[in-house]
């Protein structure tokens, strides 16, 4: 693909989608520079959480589960792509919008066990239903929170605007 096409595509694609890609896999414009859309890091990913997204390029879904870090799409990616395991693998952080059944006065907690470093937080208010609170700091950006909620409040959202 030309440079051209490849800037085409990619400036396209901000505008329609922000997809989010495999971790480790740098930014966005290096990916759809390197990546040849082989496949291999989806085929890699034993929670199937990669898929192939606009133009063939790979992007996480987290409605399939949760990422759990173990570096195998970047071991089985053909390009000089990845960075190192010992570095960020992203800067995914959680993020809660206003259909959250706590904001309309509904009691739910469908998301608190599966935050295993416990970033969702449950706090107890005045009118019995416990209000939701993201501690930032500890979330990991691994997804487990997503696919569970019943109504699609939590989402996955870059924390250095890129
Ligand atoms: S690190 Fe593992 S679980 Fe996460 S996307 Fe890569 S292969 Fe899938
Ligand atoms: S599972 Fe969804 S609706 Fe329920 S508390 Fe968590 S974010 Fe809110
Ligand atoms: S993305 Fe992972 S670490 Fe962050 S809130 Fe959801 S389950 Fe917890």
């Amino acid at each position: 693909m030309t440079q051209l096409s490849r800037r085409g595509l990619l400036t396209g694609w901000r505008r329609s989608t922000q997809a989010i890609r495999p971790p480790w896999s740098g930014s966005e414009a290096d990916f759809i520079e390197r990546c040849s859309r082989c496949g291999s890091c989806s085929a890699a990913c034993e929670g199937a959480i990669i898929l192939a997204g606009q133009g063939g390029y790979p992007r996480i879904d987290f409605r399939n589960g949760e990422c759990t870090f173990c570096y195998a799409c970047a071991r089985a990616c053909p390009q000089a792509l990845f960075t190192p395991r010992d570095s960020a693998p992203w800067s995914l952080r959680v993020a809660v919008n206003d259909v959250c059944l706590t904001r309309q006065q509904v009691d739910c907690r469908s998301c608190e066990d599966s935050c295993e470093p416990q970033a969702l937080r449950f706090i107890p208010t005045r009118d019995g239903v416990a209000a939701l609170q993201v501690d930032v700091s500890l979330c990991t950006g691994c997804g487990a929170c997503v696919a569970g909620c019943p109504v699609s409040a939590l989402s996955l959202r870059s924390s250095d605007g890129q």
